[in-house]
């Protein structure tokens, strides 16, 4: 099958991450069996009660845990569209481009990955090659992480589909997040001596932690712009009306730790700025809920992996500041880099498209990796 033909039946499954992906699975897996590959299922209920599943084909099932030479990995969900997009979930090409939600993130990686194997002399494959296809990527990782867990398979390559405009990306950032609430003491705001602003004390916090954000930027990692982990303290809620002194002052920070630091030494950097807090004011009252704590990833520029690429897709590789589910792959045994087609500028958008030409050099690329580790 034409491979804009398999990305125009993916992209007709809608595949939001919010409802089930078993329509999606359900092909991949019919596909993966038509190829002659084995395939698992590896089924959960998410927080909703919502079946989610991973699915993982191989070759051959060789061990158990079943290894892997080389493993295809791209995500089944895609982010939620706009209702007025009409065409969302029709696959539209219009000057060299094709358009529907997921036909960039992560739907055209898919698409090559199959095709790349359909174009395989399957029964000349002396190591194994699995394709894993996973949920939840863009709700947190969730599937990928439960693989890993699971020890569901090893893997001693991975190829994780995200678009990189066929750049390889040999290391990535990690995404961390911490809910931090303030507590103060309610009262008449004509009478402050009786109460304790918790928004006072959450701004006196926050400059401790801008504080905190400043000295991360001298722990550097030169491939990154920026060179350093981001900090960001994106939502702030608290008090009830204008004229009650507030009790309560919630905010949400998010970190994005360059590869090699631990994402709990800003958490703990955290809960020593919340005890400075606590020495300056006795009655403050601070805690922090620890929320993802994903770790980044780097793979060596001068692994075998990333030059194979390198070489296949004429680009230099690079990095990238967003999450993808690499880490999983390296907790799996893998060694990863992460490629698709596609700009990750365009994706999440109203109208994300991918180019056909990308989109073929990538099957072209795919294909080549399989006969490079799987022969
Ligand atoms: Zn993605």
């Amino acid at each position: 099958m034409p491979v804009k033909q398999t990305l125009a039946d993916l992209v007709a499954i809608d595949s939001v991450s919010q409802r089930t992906n078993a329509a999606i699975i359900e092909y991949l897996e019919q596909r993966c069996r038509k190829l002659g590959l084995q395939t698992r299922r590896l089924a959960y209920l998410d927080e909703f009660g919502v079946e989610k599943n991973n699915l993982v084909a191989l070759t051959k099932l060789a061990g158990e845990p079943p290894e892997a030479a080389l493993a295809l990995v791209g995500h089944t969900d895609t982010v939620p569209y706009d209702p007025a997009w009409t065409e969302a979930t029709t696959l539209t090409e219009k000057d060299g481009q094709l358009y529907g939600r997921g036909a960039c993130d992560t739907k055209a990686f898919i698409a090559a990955m199959l095709t790349a194997v359909e174009e395989s002399d399957l029964n000349s494959l002396k190591q194994p090659l699995a394709l894993v296809f996973t949920a939840d990527e863009e709700l947190g990782l969730f599937g990928a992480k439960r693989l890993a867990a699971a020890n569901a398979l090893r893997i001693q390559h991975a190829i994780v589909g995200e678009p990189t405009s066929l750049r390889p990306m040999r290391a990535g950032k990690g995404y961390c997040l911490a809910e931090v609430i303030v507590r103060g003491r309610e009262a008449h705001s004509a009478y402050p001596a009786f109460g304790a602003s918790a928004i006072s004390r959450a701004a006196h916090l926050l400059t401790t932690f801008e504080e905190l954000a400043e000295r991360l930027k001298e722990e550097t990692h030169a491939d990154f712009d920026p060179p350093y982990t981001t900090f960001n303290v994106g939502l702030i809620r608290g008090g009830t009306a204008k004229n009650v002194i507030p009790g309560e002052c919630r905010f949400t920070i998010e970190w994005r730790p360059v590869p090699g630091q631990d994402p709990r030494r800003v958490l703990e950097l955290l809960s020593d700025a919340i005890n400075v807090e606590r020495r300056r004011d006795a009655d403050f009252q601070g805690e922090i809920e620890a929320g993802r704590t994903d770790t980044g990833f780097e793979t060596a520029p001068d692994s075998g992996l990333v030059r194979l690429i390198e070489s296949l897709t004429g680009n230099a590789s690079g990095t990238v500041a967003f999450g993808t589910e690499a880490p999983q792959m390296i907790e799996l045994g893998a060694e990863a880099v992460v490629l698709g087609p596609g700009d990750i500028r365009v994706a999440h958008r109203t109208g994300e498209f991918v180019p056909v030409a990308e989109l073929q050099q990538c099957v072209e690329i795919l294909r080549q990796a399989i006969g490079h580790y799987c022969h």
